[in-house]
């Protein structure tokens, strides 16, 4: 007998890779920069050269610890570089400098909203810094190419290693959760979060248990896990594959498995009896790092607001719904760009609808690069939001403006002016197009005075249609119930 569905408890935890924002790497003083043509950010310490010797970047430790810090963490007074051994042509120290008993930070958390909406606290085992490996280029597929180039551009990049605690209960949490953190990077200005890019890269272990007991089951560590999409996906597989197998009474082994997006699947890489053994050592190039407390403080007091705080923070201050607020708060760039429309005319409401239904359709993201890039900065929005709000134009009329403020990056206002649009609220103006209107439909106004109310919509439309959409809809439908009812 098979168990049935959701007698599976699902237990996740990832590990996550972050190249931190640095422009020199982590042991030398080449470039970090993205695209570089193949081995043009070289040296001898990132070649791995004998006789050379590393020296550690202070920013990599600053971000790390600046990430730390922000996510409650414990920063270790001194901690170690360790040696991490393994033979891979991408590595040619063959071995990868990295943290291993004594890490730069440990007992960190990042909150989520659970499946219920109630906060979830997710651990945060340790966080350590280490140096990333060099890439391989295969001609065509790894299975048919003739030969395999490498590029060492990327050795010796700094990366921050961030393992949560097994708490994770749901692929679709999983990728919440790595959501939210590469957010919270973001904030905190450590790292540019490019997926595609290799900036951001996960590792997913996963097991199930029966529900409600309390040991961990055999887990699988799925790697190659390069979106959210793919993170999610991967796990689902995996979760499928192990229920079916413990259903049928198999043992599950523990292994290191790949997920192959084309297939969607994953596959089994090595199993533990091949695990590796690293054979770590402390770096003996490298002294302890002892990290000076006022530095420590120095951080600390200027961490950023993060995400949660900035979406609680303007549901409270601008009455905001949550759902805007969390759009808004995705990235900081464009809450920024929010606060400063906001600061600029107060109408946080209609300027976060104008933000969501309008402008973010026609922006490429919301991250810094595209705000950066937008042809409406936030004192435009807020002029034209002024523009409606002063019945100077119409909300219909609104969206044909920004429509020319994204193509020629003008002020609304120019605009307004050059084409004419101001709104007619001329009572007087108004009036001969509302007696043209009832003249030319006698139905309608036939309609109103057997009692159909609704009639009188039909008058008002055909101003605004005559006035092309310049008239004042609420003077137009005062004159027209004024008239009607005169009659
Ligand atoms: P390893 O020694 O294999 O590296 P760790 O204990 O260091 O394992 O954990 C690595 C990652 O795997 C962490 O994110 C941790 O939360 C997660 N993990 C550990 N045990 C399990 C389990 N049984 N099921 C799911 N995830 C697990
Ligand atoms: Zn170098
Ligand atoms: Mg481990």
């Amino acid at each position: 007998m098979s168990a049935p569905a959701g007698a599976w408890e699902v237990v996740i935890g990832l590990e996550v890779h972050a190249q931190l924002r640095t422009r020199s790497k982590m042991f030398c003083r080449c470039s970090t920069a993205f695209g570089a043509p193949p081995n043009s950010q070289t040296c001898p310490v990132c070649l791995g050269l004998p006789g050379v010797l590393p020296v550690v970047n202070r920013r990599a430790v600053e971000y790390a610890v600046r990430t730390a810090l922000a996510l409650g963490g414990r920063v270790n007074a001194r901690c170690r570089f360790a040696r991490k051994h393994y033979y891979y042509p991408d590595m040619p120290k063959n071995f990868q400098i990295s943290q291993y008993e004594e890490p730069l930070a440990e007992d960190a958390a990042l909150e989520i909203d659970g499946p219920d909406g109630a906060p979830r606290r997710i651990g945060i085992q340790r966080l350590h810094l280490e140096e990333d490996v060099g890439k391989l280029v295969h001609e065509g597929t790894l299975e048919t190419a003739a030969a395999s180039l490498v590029d060492y551009n990327r050795s010796g990049v700094p990366l921050m290693e961030t393992v949560t605690r097994p708490d994770l209960r749901s692929p679709e949490e999983a990728a919440a959760w790595l959501r939210a953190f590469r957010a919270v990077l973001l904030y905190l200005g450590v790292c540019d979060g490019n997926m595609e890019e290799g900036s951001l890269r996960c590792d997913a272990n996963v097991s199930l248990r029966r529900a409600g007991t309390d040991p961990l089951g055999t887990k699988v560590e799925i790697k190659n896990l390069n979106s959210f999409r793919n993170v999610q996906r991967a796990l689902e597989f995996e979760v499928r594959r192990q229920a079916q197998a413990l259903d049928a009474g198999e043992r599950l082994v523990q292994e290191t498995r790949l997920w192959d997006a084309d297939r969607a699947a994953t596959r089994s890489m090595r199993s533990k009896e091949f695990a590796h053994d690293y054979r770590y050592f402390p770096e003996p190039d490298l002294p302890p790092l002892d990290l000076d407390p006022a530095w420590l403080a120095a951080i600390r007091g200027d961490l950023p607001e993060l995400p949660r705080a900035r979406r609680q923070r303007f549901v409270e201050q601008y009455g905001l719904p949550a759902y805007d607020a969390d759009l808004l708060t995705q990235s900081r760039a464009l809450a920024e760009y929010y606060e400063t429309a906001v600061r600029a005319h107060a109408n946080p409401k209609a300027l976060s609808n104008w933000i969501m239904s309008e402008l973010l359709r026609e922006l490429p993201g919301d991250d810094e690069a595209a705000l950066a890039r937008c042809p409406v900065p936030p004192a435009h929005l807020a002029a034209l939001v002024r523009l409606i709000d002063e019945a100077t134009i119409s909300g219909k009329i609104a969206k044909d403006v920004l429509v020319t403020m994204l193509r020629t990056g003008e002020p609304p206002t120019l605009i307004v002016e050059r084409e004419g649009l101001v709104q007619v609220a001329d009572a007087g103006a108004l009036a001969v197009l509302v007696d043209e209107a009832i003249a030319a439909n006698p139905r309608a106004v036939e309609d109103f005075r057997r009692g159909k109310a609704a009639a009188a919509k039909a008058l008002v439309g055909a101003v605004m249609k005559a006035s092309r959409g310049k008239a004042n809809p609420a003077i137009v439908d005062r004159l027209v119930q004024e008239k009607l009812s005169r009659g």
